[in-house]
């Protein structure tokens, strides 16, 4: 185990943001999630972009980035966006975006992906076009992902969108299915949320580490049925969900969620006499 290569590891907090309470619990009734996490007066939940840095000594890698800054007004409402990115979260620890060697993602939605890309100019928005946020990173993806994306296969019309992806298409890296894009971290599909979502492994000095990405973004997702009304497929998270759950319990592992906004480090509690099923439980570091 020693000379396994790890990574010091450092979550960054990229932004909150806020989407429907019934769309993020699928199935479950309101009685039961309005008991987990509490609506607004528009039915919006509190979400986070919780990202990930990892370093070597050599390497500087994202996991995640965030939904950025390229945003309308009208946008900036209806998802009550903090004005906060990612590169806030590291200009907070000195890292400059261009000491970013790569960028791994779960999956392309502009939540996850969208601070890949940045205005060209502030001024005029959308119209003067788009550059790389991060002009010396390798952008790790499934490509069974990148080419949904392109091709904008989804239940939303407005996730996947070109503005994230066109301007930095030739820095996309794409790998397929189970892999070890760089050393000591591994990819893994978990599809469901989306076909080509992939979950990150890696460990630092103390212990392994999982990023599970949408298939659990919070702590109140434990639950099997707590799919989301933006899954292609909520059956298959169901099922990726419940052996993810397992594999967490059987590998020790420290899981990072993508969306918590108050507990981004938690451990999976297996079931027992006390619980049907398993459950998430913050861990108090970071
Ligand atoms: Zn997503």
């Amino acid at each position: 185990m020693s000379s396994r290569h790890t990574w010091e590891t450092t979550i960054l907090r990229a932004g909150s943001f806020r989407l429907d309470g019934g769309s993020m619990f699928g199935v479950i009734p309101k009685p039961v999630w309005s008991g987990w996490a509490t609506p607004d007066e528009n039915n919006r939940i509190r979400l986070d972009c919780n990202c990930v840095l990892l370093r070597d000594g050599e390497r500087t890698v994202l996991v995640e980035t965030g939904y950025g800054s390229k945003w309308s007004a009208k946008d900036r409402k209806i998802f009550a966006m903090e004005d906060r990115t990612v590169i806030d979260a590291l200009n907070e620890i000195s890292i400059d975006a261009g000491e970013i060697t790569h960028v791994i993602l779960s999956h392309l939605h502009f939540d996850h992906a969208g601070a890949l890309t940045l205005w060209k100019d502030p001024d005029r928005g959308d119209a003067g076009g788009f550059v790389a946020t991060f002009p010396n990173a390798k952008v790790i993806t499934q490509a069974r992902e990148l080419k949904d994306a392109l091709d904008n296969r989804s239940t939303m019309t407005r996730t996947y969108l070109r503005s994230h992806l066109d301007p930095i298409s030739d820095d996309f890296v794409t790998v397929e299915g189970a892999a070890e894009p760089l050393p000591g971290i591994t990819v893994r599909p978990v599809p469901g949320h989306t076909w080509g979502q992939q979950a990150i492994h890696w460990s630092d000095e103390n212990r392994p580490y999982v990023f599970p990405g949408d298939l659990c973004p919070t702590l109140c997702h434990a639950h099997p049925s707590a799919s989301m009304a933006y899954d292609m497929e909520p059956w298959t998270t169901m099922c990726e969900k419940v052996a993810f759950l397992e594999d967490c319990v059987d590998g020790d592992l420290t899981v990072i969620l993508g969306h918590d906004p108050d507990n981004p480090i938690a451990k999976v509690i297996p079931p027992g006499e006390d619980r049907a099923r398993h459950g998430l439980e913050p861990l108090g570091i970071g």
